[in-house]
């Protein structure tokens, strides 16, 4: 099938983790045409993935905030002029094709844009996956690393793996949604906030410490699951329609060696303007490897502010690098 290429993007950005996210509300700000992508299913980078339940101290202008709190404003912040978003797509490769011109290959499309921000953090993040046997053959059927709705999983019997925030949370909130719902986790303590934990013991979820995935078993779809105790070695099957693996997350940083870019370590050279050694091509955040590298939210704020003002000047010379106040800005200049 031919490739059929989305085009007239001013800007992509390459990561929606707290930097990509600043990133895209200032290109809105500055009248660009924006496309944002990542590869998760959800916006928020390592504070979506990694620690959606802790506090966050040093943002300004929050003495402290919940990471899922700030991803939360992020977004809406962000979204306010309507960027173009695409989810649970990697980008693979990018190439320029002409006079400030760049076609972006992802998993599932083709892009062209003037410019690109990456903002690709540690990389693209993948969830964890678990070696044992039915569950490859039976994803998409049962099998499931996210919850895209809480809809798919009405009125069925759920277990959930890991012991994690995310196992924590969706034991809580799909109890009106599950049949039943089992937790099983390989130890006794969990790694999520203590009061859900209180919540999810004091709730109707089966909660099995000390036991193991061995194996899920169906045909096309999942119908039950074999697990083990790992300190007395007991095995139960247990009739079962869903199967949720939260085990954490892998980042790589994968593709984005091959893009040509100059690198140093694990992120990518940038000038005093966060351009990278490609024209049209910047970066900011964590993977930017700034004169002064600290990976911190602040930091890859001021980053994407400037690495997105300079991008204006790039795809129009013309513009001025400075955005002008955004206080001073009438509330329809600031959403588009
Ligand atoms: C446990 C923990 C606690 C922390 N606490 C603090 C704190 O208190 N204060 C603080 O300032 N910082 C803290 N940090 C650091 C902070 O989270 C990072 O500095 C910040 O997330 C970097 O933001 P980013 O937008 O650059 O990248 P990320 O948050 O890493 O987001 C990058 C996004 O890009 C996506 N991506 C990467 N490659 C691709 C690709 N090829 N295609 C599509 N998408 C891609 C990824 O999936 C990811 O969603 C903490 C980090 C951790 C792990």
């Amino acid at each position: 099938m031919p490739e059929t290429t989305q085009e007239g993007f001013d800007v992509a950005i390459i990561g929606g983790g707290p930097a990509g996210l600043f990133g895209a509300f200032y290109a809105g700000l500055r009248g660009m045409k924006t496309l944002l992508l990542d590869a998760l299913p959800e916006l928020g980078g390592q504070l979506a993935v990694l620690y959606p339940e802790k506090y966050i101290f040093d943002v300004p202008g929050f003495p402290k905030i919940l990471a899922r709190d700030l991803v939360k404003q992020l977004v809406e912040q962000a979204m306010q002029s309507s960027p173009t978003v695409r989810l649970e797509e990697q980008v693979t490769n990018i190439e320029p094709i002409g006079e400030r011109q760049i076609k972006l290959s992802t998993t599932r499309g083709v892009y062209q844009t003037k410019a690109v921000l990456i903002a690709a953090g540690v990389g693209a993040f993948a969830p964890n996956k678990l070696d044992a046997p039915g569950v490859a053959r039976l994803e998409g059927n049962g099998i499931y690393y996210f919850v895209r709705s809480k809809e798919e999983f009405a009125d069925k019997r759920l277990l959930i793996v890991g012991g994690g925030d995310s196992a924590v949370d969706w034991a809580l909130n799909l109890q009106d949604t599950c049949r039943e719902i089992t937790l099983i986790h390989r130890r006794d303590q969990f790694r999520a906030h203590e009061g859900s934990i209180k919540d999810m013991y004091a709730s109707r979820t089966n909660v099995m410490t000390f036991w193991e995935l061995k194996e899920v078993h169906g045909e096309d779809k999942v119908e039950a699951v074999t697990i083990v105790n790992n300190q007395t070695k007991e095995e139960r099957e247990l009739p079962m329609d869903a199967v949720l693996l939260t085990l954490g997350f892998k980042a790589d940083m994968g593709p984005i060696k091959n893009w040509g870019l100059s690198l140093e370590k694990r992120s990518i050279k940038v000038d005093s303007k966060f351009a990278t050694s490609m024209p049209g091509v910047y970066a900011a955040g964590d993977i930017a490897a700034a004169d002064v590298k600290l990976d911190l939210i602040a930091v890859g704020f001021g980053q994407a502010a400037i690495a997105v003002n300079a991008i204006k000047t790039y795809i129009d010379p013309k513009a001025r690098l400075f955005p002008g106040h955004s206080s001073e800005m009438s509330d329809s200049a600031k959403s588009h």
